[in-house]
């Protein structure tokens, strides 16, 4: 079994067709395919040390009629270890999406995205890395806690600041997952297990040994993305939008470029006329964050 792809997007192609692979690469959206960029060296031309992180605010209870009791955030339920099992797509028979949204070294990008939520009230899963934890503003933070009370959002672990954990040793990839937590928990008040998606989609057998012992048995790939990971431009991003957004997907987001901000309205409008059900992981797979 191949365990690692040779590059971000080499196991989409072969998932996914070459033909349709030089279909995008003919219209400009090779990069598409591709997981991530390298949010670290954007690092250094976004984070502002001079801003403090965002400070936990109380736990916040929002009544919501179609999701059941609201969590109560910071009842962090204990790890579950097992095996763990890769997650590429939703179950068959659904209309369900899950739209997930990955890194995070742009602020703005994370101000719009959560105000977009809280709008619309569409389900995300955020993915985001605990190394740009001072780009998410204390408003921000209190909306994003009341949206995860109320299960609108939710939170998989994307590793500390997104380095590939094929090339680290079980010390460090530990470090890289149990670090984003313990900033996941403190800031949000909400585990991300089961729920691990590899920087880059990268993994071996180790990588999934040790999330597996630290509770993260869901290894959370993607089926579809927008194909912002890197900077695309707005006609890009609704092309892979309409092309990717089925029953079933799992989409690929990130919090890293402005364009997509500016088509929100009119990636909605396809999901609604496509009769889709935007919906978090624990939603989509029975999960729960009283369990983890
Ligand atoms: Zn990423």
């Amino acid at each position: 079994m191949n365990e690692r792809a040779q590059c971000p997007g080499c196991r989409e192609v072969e998932r996914l067709g070459r033909r349709r692979f030089l279909q995008l690469l003919a219209g400009g959206a090779a990069l598409a395919l591709a997981g991530c960029t390298s949010p670290v060296r954007a690092l250094a031309r976004h984070r502002k040390p001079e801003e403090a992180l965002p400070t936990a605010t109380p736990a916040t209870i929002v009544d919501d009629v179609e999701g059941g009791s609201p969590i109560e955030l910071g009842e962090i339920p204990p790890p579950h270890p097992g095996g763990a099992h890769l997650v590429w797509s939703g179950p068959a028979g659904t209309q369900q999406i899950a739209w997930t949204v990955d890194d995070g070294y742009c602020q703005q990008c994370i101000a719009q995205y959560v105000a977009f939520a809280q709008n619309s009230g569409i389900h995300l899963t955020l993915n985001p890395n605990g190394v740009f934890g001072d780009l998410w503003t204390p408003s921000v933070v209190a909306q994003v806690r009341e949206m995860v009370a109320n299960k609108q959002l939710q939170f998989g672990n994307h590793t500390w600041d997104h380095k590939d954990l094929t090339k680290l040793k079980e010390a460090a990839i530990q470090s890289e997952l149990s670090r984003n937590e313990v900033w996941i928990e403190d800031t949000f008040g909400v585990t991300a297990r089961p729920y691990f998606r590899p920087p880059y989609g990268y993994y071996n057998p180790q990588v999934l040994e040790v999330a597996g012992a630290l509770g993260y048995t869901s290894i959370l790939m993607w089926n579809g993305t927008f194909g912002d990971a890197t900077l695309e431009t707005p006609e890009q991003i609704v092309s892979l939008a309409e092309y990717w957004l089925k029953p079933g997907t799992i989409m690929l987001g990130h919090l890293n470029h402005t364009p997509i901000l500016d088509l929100f309205d009119q990636i909605h409008s396809i999901i609604a006329s496509r009769n889709l059900d935007p919906v978090t992981l624990d939603e989509m797979f029975g999960t729960s964050r009283l369990i983890g």
